[in-house]
C-alpha cells in the first residue's frame, strides 16, 4: 500500500522527549507539541513538568496502558475529524515499552500518516556508551516471574547478538541470577540514570556484581554480550575438555563439563570432539 502523502493531511507525531535532562528535546518536538491540537501521554503530571519548562500550552490528555484500547479509537476519530495529534511517553520514544502500538497500528489501517520526530531512548544512549558490539537485540523488559523470565532468557542464548534489557532496579537481583543460570557469566554492561545527576556505568562480569550486589536505585539499561562473543573458539573448546579428562573425568562426564561451563549444546560439543580426536 503506498504510504499516504502528508499534504493537508491530519497527522499523528510520536514524539521523543528527554530521558532525564530537560534540555534533550529538540527544537522541532517544541515545534510540533506547540503547533498540534492535542498532546497525548502517559501521565499527565510528569508531562506537565516538561511542557511547563518550555511553555507549551497545547491540551494534554492521558493516554496509557490501562485506556489504550479504548482511547485509540477516540484519538483516530479526533485526527479524522482534521486535528493534529502528538503522542508522548513519560520519557524517551513513545512505543519503546511504552503505549502507543495499539494507537499506531490504528491510524495506519485508518490511512492517517504517522512520523515521528526522533530523539532520546534508553536503550540507543546505553548501547552508545557499552562498550558492546553490533548487531543487537533490543528486548525490552523480561517477564517479573522466574520461570518465564528463565524460558525467555533460554530462546535468547544462543543469540549471537548483543543482548539489551530494561530493568526495574528492585528487580535488577533476581534477573542477575537469571542471566547466569541461563546465559552464563558473561561481560555486562549497566547504565544508571543516564543524563542525570548520579549517572553512572558498570562496565563488569554478571558474577562480580552479584558477589559485590548491591541494591541500585533509579533507572537502568542491562546490555550483555552476545553468545559468539563470550569468547572460546573451537579449539579453546577441546583444550577444556582434554583437561577435565586429565582431571580425571571420563569424556562423557567433560563434554558434559564443559558444555554446562560455556552454555552450549553437549550433543553439538560431543559430534565436534569425537570428529576431531577421528582426525587426529
Ligand atoms: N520509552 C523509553 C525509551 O525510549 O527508552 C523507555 C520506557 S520504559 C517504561 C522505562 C525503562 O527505560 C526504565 O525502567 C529503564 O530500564 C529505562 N530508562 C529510562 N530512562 C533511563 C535513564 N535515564 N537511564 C537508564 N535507563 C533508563
Amino acid at each position: 500500500m503506498k504510504y499516504k502523502s502528508f499534504t493537508n493531511s491530519p497527522i499523528l507525531y510520536l514524539v521523543a522527549t528527554p530521558i532525564g535532562n530537560l534540555e534533550d528535546i529538540s527544537l522541532r518536538a517544541l515545534r510540533i507539541l506547540k503547533e498540534v491540537n492535542k498532546i497525548y501521554c502517559e501521565d499527565t503530571r510528569t508531562s506537565s513538568i516538561l511542557l511547563n519548562h518550555y511553555d507549551v500550552k497545547t491540551p494534554l490528555e492521558s493516554y496509557h496502558n490501562f485506556n489504550e484500547e479504548t482511547k485509540s479509537e477516540v484519538i483516530i476519530n479526533y485526527i479524522k475529524e482534521g486535528h493534529d495529534v502528538a503522542l508522548i511517553s513519560d520519557a524517551g520514544n513513545p512505543i519503546i515499552s511504552d503505549p502507543g502500538f495499539k494507537l499506531v497500528s490504528l491510524a495506519i489501517k485508518n490511512g492517517i500518516p504517522v512520523t515521528t520526530i526522533p530523539g532520546p531512548s534508553a536503550f540507543t544512549s546505553a548501547f552508545m556508551t557499552s562498550n558492546m558490539s553490533l548487531p543487537f537485540l533490543f528486548y525490552g523488559f523480561l517477564k517479573p516471574k522466574k520461570i518465564e523470565r528463565e524460558k525467555e532468557l533460554l530462546e535468547l542464548k544462543y543469540y549471537k547478538a548483543t543482548l539489551i534489557f530494561y530493568e526495574a532496579p528492585h528487580r535488577l537481583k533476581d534477573t542477575l541470577e537469571s542471566i547466569l543460570a541461563v546465559l552464563g557469566d558473561r561481560d555486562i554492561y549497566i547504565a544508571r540514570e543516564l543524563t542525570k545527576k548520579y549517572e553512572e556505568h558498570y562496565y563488569t562480569k554478571v558474577s562480580e556484581l552479584l558477589a559485590n550486589f548491591q541494591e541500585f536505585r533509579g533507572e537502568l539499561v542491562l546490555i550483555v554480550k552476545g553468545y559468539l562473543e563470550e569468547g572460546y573458539n573451537i579449539e579453546e573448546r577441546f583444550k577444556l575438555i582434554d583437561e577435565q579428562i586429565k582431571l580425571g573425568l571420563k569424556t562423557n562426564e567433560a563434554i558434559k563439563e564443559v558444555s554446562k561451563m560455556l552454555n552450549i549444546d553437549k550433543k553439538e560439543l560431543y559430534k565436534e570432539y569425537v570428529k576431531y580426536k577421528e582426525e587426529g
